[in-house]
Order: C-alpha cells, then sequence, then structure tokens
C-alpha cells in the first residue's frame, strides 16, 4: 500500500463540500477513480427522489471466482459544519479541521481506505475476490440513501460497512431500531387573568405527561429520549398547543414499538384528565439488526485482525447505519471502526497510523487467504 497516496486521498475527499444531499462532486471523484481501477459502476436514481445532487454509487469488480464476493460500503455525505473543511496534518500523526468545522473522517476514512485498498490490490497483482462497493449518499438523514437503494444487484451475501467510531479493530454486529415520535397537545387558550375552568394549558398539561415518561436508558435493550419542547405565544396568554419531539432506540424491534405506545398511552391519560386532545405521528427511521457473532463475516474479521496483530473488539452499538438497511435484504454484515473520532463536532480527528490500519484489514478482505 501507498502510504502516502493513502493520505492525498483521504485530505482531497476532505476538501471537497459534501453535506447530506449535495455529494455530487464526492460521487464523480468516487465514479472516475472506480472506473480508472476498472469497476463497472452505476449510479442510482436515489439522489432525485430525495432531494439530492448525487445518486448511490455501486461498483463491481470482478475478480477470482473460486472466491465468495464481498460487499464494501462508506457513505458519501458529512454533517454540517462542513464549509471549507480541510486535513491539517499534526506532527504527531494526528488529523484534525482546522477548528471551525467537522473534519469528514465520519466516512471518507472508510472511503479512502477502500479507495486504496483497490488501488494496492491491483497495483501488485493480487489475487482477489470479487469486489462489490456501495458508496452511499445521505446517510445522515437516518441512512436515507442505503435504505431506498435496489438491491436486486448486489451479489455478495456479505459486507463490511466503514462507518464506527472508535478504535480500528473494534466493529460492530448487532445495532437498534430507531423510532422518532411527535406528540402535540391542544389545550384552550384564553387571557391568563382569567381564572375560567375553561382554558387548558397546553404546556402544563404536557409538563404532567413528561414527569411520568421513563428517559434515559430504560432497560438492557433500550433508551428514550425527549428531545424537543415547544409551545406558547405570550407570558399573559394560556397557552393552547405544546409540542414534544423525542425519540425510541432498542436493540428489540418489538419493544421499540411496546415503549412508543406506553409513552402515548400516559400522554393520552393526561391529556384526558384535563380535557386536552393529542395528536401522534411516529416515524421509524431504521430497523434493528444482530449478526451472530459465530458468523463467518465476524470470523474473518477476527482472523484478519488477529493476523494484522490488531486488538479486535465486537460491540453493540446504539447508532444507527448504512448496514440496518443493508441488514434488512439479506446481506450479513459489520461495522467496521475505521479511524473517525469524536465525530458530529469540529473536535473530530483521525490520525495516519489509524487510516494506514483500516487499509491493511480491508486489504486482506479484498484477498480472500482468510
Ligand atoms: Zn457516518
Amino acid at each position: 500500500m501507498n502510504n502516502k497516496r493513502l493520505l492525498d486521498t483521504f485530505s482531497e475527499l476532505v476538501s471537497i463540500y459534501s453535506p447530506s444531499l449535495t455529494e455530487r462532486m464526492v460521487c464523480d471523484y468516487l465514479s472516475s477513480n472506480l472506473s480508472t481501477l476498472g469497476f463497472n459502476i452505476h449510479e442510482d436514481l436515489v439522489g432525485e427522489k430525495i432531494g439530492g445532487n448525487s445518486g448511490n454509487l455501486y461498483g463491481f469488480l470482478p475478480g477470482d471466482e473460486s472466491l465468495e464476493p464481498l460487499l464494501f460500503c462508506a457513505h458519501m455525505d458529512t454533517v454540517e459544519p462542513a464549509c471549507g473543511k480541510i486535513a491539517i496534518f499534526h506532527d504527531d500523526g494526528l488529523i484534525t479541521s482546522n477548528g471551525e468545522t467537522i473534519l469528514g473522517s465520519d466516512a471518507l476514512s472508510g472511503v479512502s481506505a477502500i479507495i486504496e485498498a483497490i488501488k494496492t490490490v491491483k497495483e501488485e497483482n493480487i489475487n482477489h475476490r470479487p469486489i462489490e462497493i456501495l458508496f452511499f449518499v445521505a446517510e445522515e438523514i437516518y441512512g436515507l440513501g442505503s435504505k431506498l437503494f435496489d438491491y436486486s444487484m448486489i451479489k455478495s451475501k456479505e459486507s463490511y460497512t466503514l462507518d464506527l467510531a472508535g478504535k480500528v479493530g473494534s466493529a460492530a454486529y448487532k445495532a437498534p431500531s430507531l423510532l422518532t415520535f411527535d406528540i402535540i397537545i391542544r389545550g384552550k387558550s384564553g387571557h391568563s387573568n382569567f381564572k375560567s375552568q375553561k382554558n387548558i394549558n397546553a404546556i402544563i398539561v404536557a409538563a404532567k405527561a413528561l414527569v411520568q415518561i421513563k428517559t434515559g436508558k430504560i432497560d438492557e435493550n433500550s433508551t428514550c429520549n425527549i428531545g424537543l419542547i415547544q409551545g406558547g405565544r405570550a407570558p399573559n396568554i394560556v397557552p393552547d398547543l405544546c409540542s414534544i419531539r423525542g425519540e425510541i432506540r432498542s436493540y428489540s424491534h418489538k419493544d421499540t414499538f411496546v415503549l412508543l405506545n406506553e409513552v402515548i398511552k400516559i400522554f393520552s391519560k393526561t391529556s384526558k384528565e384535563h380535557g386536552a386532545k393529542i395528536e401522534v405521528k411516529h416515524e421509524l427511521h431504521i430497523e434493528a439488526y444482530e449478526t451472530p457473532l459465530n458468523h463467518p463475516v465476524v470470523k474473518r474479521f477476527q482472523n484478519i485482525c488477529e493476523k494484522l496483530d490488531i486488538p479486535c473488539e465486537l460491540c453493540a452499538t446504539l447508532g444507527g447505519s448504512d448496514n440496518n438497511n443493508i441488514e434488512q435484504n439479506g446481506i450479513n454484515g459489520l461495522v467496521l471502526a475505521s479511524g473517525m473520532n469524536s465525530c458530529h463536532s469540529c473536535d473530530e480527528y483521525t490520525s495516519v497510523s489509524e487510516l494506514e490500519e483500516i487499509t491493511k484489514i480491508v486489504i486482506e478482505l479484498m484477498k480472500g487467504d482468510i
């Protein structure tokens, strides 16, 4: 592998502005790279459906037919603030932004590792598996790009998604279902001076319901959060409306809805007691998965880490990723830590050694010896 080329690729990718729905330039950069490397590429029409300027990018590189094909994934979009972001290389090997933006190692570190691994495999004439690549759009919008991708063209039964924070060698084998809910309480407005029994203060009703809601870690499997509350117009007006937004995550898909129903029940009962009405909306964003720890996709990763002398750690994550959607389509996978830390903040960083380590792992996965 060419360490300088790896860092150059990372630096070039970081310098491209690619927040969700604006992935066009990264997609063009990667299309031209993959084409040059002999991939058959296809960009889908998902971008048009979701109001973005780029589709998901798929690439296939034929390889040794006696080896099982493998799918490698990462996402092209980043969160904000990202305008003008650059990779700054420090003497100690750390790579940061200039502090004013995110870095974008989430998930451009993974994208760079995949590109460098392919270049290495080709350049050194290494016998390799048939390789499939998927670079997704809009991962940061609850995996919207991977949710809408048509998986019927995918040959691989197993995948590795490069999109996990933490030490390289860590991998997530399970992730939760995630839904958000929106509850509107409708009371009855009036002037605050009038102590009319007819006024129903929607904020007070919300407060009485909220104190009954369990938040934070509910049990070993689930969390609940109330994240947003809005209501009221002025100090002297009894508010007739209060809206509450929250989210539920659970490793048990079923429990996600059990918890949602508990939340709804509390709001319904409390509202009824005070003569208020409620409206509830919810949206399921991602569905839980669990890859069995004795699955070949896990064993292969463990064996490669051992070969490379990288400590391997399998973990459950409470965050979603494109792998949630991939698994719903019958492909078993892991999400690999790929050299991204303090993500979604201006303190985000990676390091030269982490980028090199994840690239080495990807090269081994592509080779198919293990
Ligand atoms: Zn990510």
